[in-house]
């Protein structure tokens, strides 16, 4: 009895490995004879239709029901990614036999009708919103559903016709319309949610179970006489599925892990990691590279010193000097300068009979006295061996002694003092900057003329100073004298104002005059400002006299008006002025109401070349002076090149006539002829006219004759110092003066 258990156990053993074997036998035998049949399926909407990424095959739920419901009704079935945006499309593509999935029948993209199978599964679809608000009505909603689903959207429509669907290309689109709330949710296959929202990214969408509905999951073709033989086979193959194989492959799809984590995803969690630690990576590469820049440029600055300097003195090296002196011309362009090179004439011998070291300590004695005697504003350098050359400002003494020079004196005692008996000879040779040297430096060729003049000296076996261009350095000295000493001269008083009367000839009366500005200098005694004025202009200094002079006119004016005589006076205006203060139309206006003054009786002369050159603003200027109220008159007009068209543009009330027409005795008539025609023109342009320069009588009378009653000139008036001219009768200039 129990042998026979035994037996039939294994017999019933053998049958259940072999069944299946035969199964497949009969299924290999009626595979065989199968018709096989296209289905076109979606693939973006796992767990239902997907690509296995395993093999590239599409796998999912529907997969599994058609190809049960195909088999079941004697197909062979081979699924197809459609390529068509829309499953009504899809139908119009003879390609495939059926196209899945379908809620009902639609017409194709082309208005064919089609029809649809039985349903192989009621699939629930649900809403997913940003928040958990509970979705009360979902029939009025603004719902996005995406494109492909375009056939489900319109069997949704049937059922809600008032919900408002919008379709989109994809799934983050979807999202996107979402968050930005062009729709209030999104509606898909609740199995396709249950996938997509394990995006991480998705964490904050909420599903609503309470808004689900069941959809039918059909397949469909065309409306023709195969399509319709096609379904009615299929319908009896879906009849055959059991229910209980439906919600096993429910299932089987439903539990597995199909959310494959992207980058995006990765980056969505770990984003505050990753964050932070490519900041720290950022840190420490700022970090590693402004360190290695820092050690580059000490390395850098360490070598430039090496370069620039020399290790014996501490004084520049010829490199050095090269760039510093640039440096200074371009820094200070107004500063007279001089470049010396010198030489000391017996060095060899000190070094022979004194050694080596008494050679370098005279070399560092000279730098370091010449540090202690040079601004910061000047430059020393040891070119090679015992030749130094100095960047330095023209002294403002006359004279360079070389027997008062402290510097040399020193030197020259250095070893006597120590005991020795050498006496040390420097020759210096000097070149005196020209203004050409500020605009194109070349430091070699100002230091060629220096060691040419200290060659010269040598050769002459003399020590001393040698100056290269002798007349340079006397303008140079000017120049340190002028300009140096300014400050000086405005605050002892050096500078004077004085007055050039101006006449009316026809009147035989002093209407105006003209301030000019004075300087006895207390070295050079009396300096015109044809030499100091450009000078100053030059040095920047000009507004500071021009200030003082105005300062000093308003004072005598106000004064006068005190005494009960009304005056008025012209002051120059230099273009440099007007670049110095931009706003001097502001000045003059505070400065006459300081001194309670009429703005006529303050004129302001402007000249010629100021409006040639710097137009614009000079017109604005002008303009503004006279809408304070002040006359303003073109200076030295003739004097420069410009041309007569720039009177339609210059809005100035009167115009001086420079005494260039008036000078000289050479083709007198022919001036004559010029002034005439041009006095009859400013005349009939409306100028104030007056001649200044104007000599003697024949002059004035000539000028009287043409038009132009006003005059200024030596044949009246030479200009004098304020208390002469207030003595002066203004209502009869026949009487002596
Ligand atoms: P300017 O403004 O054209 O002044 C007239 C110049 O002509 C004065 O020279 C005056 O002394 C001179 N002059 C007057 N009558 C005659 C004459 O009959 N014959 C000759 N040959 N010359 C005569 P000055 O005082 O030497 O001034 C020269 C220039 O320096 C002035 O020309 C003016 O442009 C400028 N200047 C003078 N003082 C000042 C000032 O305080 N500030 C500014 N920015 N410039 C000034
Ligand atoms: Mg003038
Ligand atoms: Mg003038």
């Amino acid at each position: 009895m129990a042998r026979r258990l035994k037996l039939s156990i294994i017999i019933a053993f053998c049958f259940i490995l072999i069944l299946p074997l035969c199964h497949g036998v009969v299924f290999a035998a009626s595979n065989s004879s199968n018709k096989s049949i296209v289905v076109g399926v979606p693939q973006d909407r796992c767990p239902i239709f997907y690509e296995d990424e395993s093999n590239h095959e599409i796998i999912g739920i529907g997969i599994d029901l058609m190809r049960i419901a195909a088999e079941n009704a004697g197909y062979d079935v081979t699924f197809k990614v459609i390529k068509e945006p829309t499953l009504k499309a899809a139908l119009d593509n003879d390609e495939y036999d059926l196209i899945m999935p379908f809620g009902s029948a639609i017409n194709s993209e082309k208005g064919e009708a089609s029809i649809v199978s039985e349903n192989l599964m009621e699939t629930p679809f649900t809403m997913v919103t940003l928040n958990k608000h509970e979705l009360q009505d979902i029939s009025h909603l603004k719902v996005g559903m995406l494109k492909s689903l375009a056939g489900s959207a319109e069997t949704v429509n049937t059922l809600y016709p008032d919900m408002q669907i919008t379709l989109y290309e994809d799934m983050n689109e979807c999202i996107e319309a979402l968050k930005d709330g062009q729709v209030e949710a999104l509606l898909h296959n609740s199995y396709v949610w249950s996938h997509v929202l394990q995006s991480p990214s998705l964490k904050g969408l909420v599903m609503h179970p309470t808004t689900m509905f069941t959809m039918d999951f059909r397949a469909g073709t065309l409306d023709t006489p195969e399509g319709q033989a096609l379904i009615d086979s299929l319908d009896d193959g879906i009849a055959m599925i059991k229910d209980t194989q439906r919600q096993a492959i429910i299932l089987d799809y439903t539990s597995r892990k199909t959310y494959k984590f992207s980058f995006s995803d990765y980056l969505h969690i770990y984003g505050n990691i990753i964050f932070i630690a490519a900041l720290i990576i950022l840190i420490l590469a700022i970090h590693f590279i402004t360190k290695q820049r820092a050690i580059k440029k000490e390395h850098e600055s360490q070598i430039d010193k090496l370069i620039d300097y020399d290790s014996l003195t501490g004084a520049l090296s010829y490199v050095g000097f090269r760039k510093k002196v640039e440096e200074l011309l371009t820094a200070h362009p107004d500063f007279p300068y001089l470049i010396s090179y010198s030489n000391i004439k017996n060095f060899k011998f000190i070094n022979d009979s004194l050694g080596m070291d008494a050679g370098n300590s005279i070399l560092k004695f000279w730098v370091e006295r010449s540090f202690e005697l040079l601004t910061d504003c000047e430059a020393i350098a040891r070119i090679n061996a015992d030749h130094i050359a100095v960047l330095g400002k023209v002294p403002t003494d006359r004279a360079i002694d070389y027997e008062d020079n402290a510097l040399f004196q020193s030197l020259r005692y250095y070893f006597i003092n120590q005991g020795f008996d050498k006496e040390v000879q420097v020759c210096c040779g000097i070149y005196v900057l020209t203004p050409e040297d500020y605009t194109n430096i070349n430091v070699d060729r100002m230091l060629d003329y220096a060691r040419i003049a200290e060659k010269k000296l040598s050769e002459k076996r003399s020590d001393g100073f040698e100056i290269y261009n002798i007349e340079q350095w006397e303008q140079g000295k000017m120049l340190a004298d002028v300009c140096g000493h300014f400050s000086t001269a405005i605050r002892d008083g050096e500078i004077k104002v004085w007055y050039q009367p101006q006449v009316d000839y026809k009147e035989k009366k002093i209407v105006s005059g003209e301030a000019l500005c004075r300087w006895k200098h207390s070295k050079l005694g009396w300096l015109s400002p044809g030499l100091f004025v450009p000078m100053l202009e030059r040095a920047g200094l000009i507004y500071t006299l021009d200030c003082y002079v105005w300062e000093r006119v308003c004072q005598d004016l106000h004064r006068w008006n005190q005494e009960g005589k009304r005056r008025s006076v012209s002051v120059n205006l230099s273009r440099y002025d007007i670049s110095h203060n931009r706003n001097i139309d502001e000045y003059f206006y505070n400065l006459i109401k300081n001194y309670d003054l009429d703005p006529k009786q303050l004129r302001i002369e402007i000249t010629e070349s100021a409006y040639v050159e710097d137009t614009d603003f000079l017109l604005e200027t002008t303009v503004k002076l006279q809408k304070h109220g002040f006359i303003v008159e073109m200076d030295d007009f003739g004097s420069g090149y410009s041309s007569l068209n720039m009177l339609k543009e210059v809005p100035v009330n009167g115009i001086k006539l420079d005494y260039v027409f008036l000078k000289g005795e050479k083709n007198k008539e022919k001036s004559y002829v010029i002034i005439n025609y041009i006095i009859q023109m400013l005349i009939h342009l409306d100028f104030d006219i007056i001649a200044e320069g104007v000599e003697n009588a024949e002059q004035a009378n000539f000028l009287l004759d043409k038009g132009c009653r006003y005059m200024q000139g030596f044949y009246f008036y030479e200009p004098m110092p304020v208390e002469e001219f207030e003595k002066l009768d203004f209502d009869d200039i026949t009487k002596p003066h």
